[in-house]
């Protein structure tokens, strides 16, 4: 069976992922990048979502000498002009701090009408194979932020994203709800037909 390295050590990605391929029926074993030794940590240099995840596939793929998928996605804040976006996992300056970057990020539209908190998760999923060809694919969900934190699932911003048409936040939604309208959801069904290309080839 085909292997794929998910390039990411972010186990709540991973599962999502996993979860998602794996929904696809495809012939493909999905395993997570801490599953190998010796593959350096890539720098997320990139100025998009689109680079960074391709930075990560390529260095995942040449490591390993397999097929990788790589994710990258973030929040935009409409008022913001996007922003946190490729900065959404460090944006109070410590990688991955959820509660911190959430409190920060409330503390700066503090002022901002509720009308004006829309916002998106945005994603790219990059697939890079080791003959080199390399494929890009982008997912959005589109809502609000509110002020006050709601639910347990998910991660990073989800408790104060209010997906359009949703009463619950995204930390509301089970795994399943989420999928089916998230950014991620939606870049990771694009890369399914480019990975049965992969399987027929
Ligand atoms: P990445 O690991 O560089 O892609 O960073 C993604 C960051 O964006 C996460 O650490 C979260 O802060 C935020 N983010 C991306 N997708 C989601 C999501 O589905 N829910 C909540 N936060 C997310």
């Amino acid at each position: 069976m085909t292997r794929l390295v998910l390039a990411s050590r972010n186990a709540h990605k991973i599962a999502e992922m996993a979860r998602i391929l794996n929904d696809a029926g495809l012939a493909i074993e999905v395993v997570g990048v801490d599953a190998f030794d010796d593959v350096p940590q890539v720098a997320e240099t990139g100025a998009t979502f689109a680079d960074n995840a391709l930075l990560k596939a390529r260095a995942v793929s040449a490591a390993t000498g397999l097929p990788s998928v790589a994710d990258d996605s973030g929040l935009c804040v409409d008022e913001m002009h996007g922003m946190p976006g490729t900065l959404s996992a460090r944006w109070s300056g410590t990688h991955g701090d959820d509660l911190a970057n959430t409190r920060l990020l409330l503390g700066q539209l503090a002022d901002t009408p509720d009308d004006r908190l829309t916002a998106r998760f945005r994603c790219a999923v990059a697939l890079v194979i080791p003959d080199g060809a390399e494929t890009v694919v982008e997912g959005q969900m589109s809502g609000r932020l509110v002020r006050d934190p709601r639910g347990a699932n998910g991660f990073g911003y989800d408790p104060i994203f209010l997906p359009d048409n949703s009463v619950r936040t995204s930390a509301e939604l089970s795994s399943e709800e989420k999928d089916a309208i998230s950014h991620r959801g939606e870049a990771l069904r694009a890369i399914v037909p480019h990975l049965r290309q992969l399987l027929d080839s």
